[in-house]
């Protein structure tokens, strides 16, 4: 029996729909991907930034609550989502320790 270690990481391929990853000091990522919708056509409506070694995430809503003169409306920022969303994962990978799981092979 030759066991196959190979491929538990592997920095080249990325998963489908991450737009950044971080590399935690556990040497494990953070990925960032945009949650989609269920429309037609799909559209982001959020970031999500997603530790590969433990269970941390954090959600950025592409939409904002502010307030206006008289009421409450929304505004769409992906952009600072999207900044939110690598702040967290440049902090979260910082101080992430968890060692990244292998690949469970079928
Ligand atoms: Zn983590």
């Amino acid at each position: 029996m030759n066991a196959d270690q190979t491929s538990y990481y592997e920095p080249t391929i990325w998963p489908e729909g991450v737009i950044a990853r971080y590399l935690t000091v556990g040497g494990a990522h953070v990925d960032i991907t945009h949650q989609m919708n269920t429309l037609t056509p799909p559209e982001p409506y959020a970031t999500l930034a997603t530790c590969t070694a433990c269970p941390a995430t954090s959600e950025h809503n592409h939409h904002r609550l502010v307030w206006g003169l008289t009421s409450q409306y929304e505004e769409h920022h992906p952009d600072l989502a999207d900044r939110d969303a690598r702040e967290w994962a440049q902090a979260h990978a910082e101080k992430c320790r968890a060692m990244p799981r292998p690949e469970v092979t079928q």
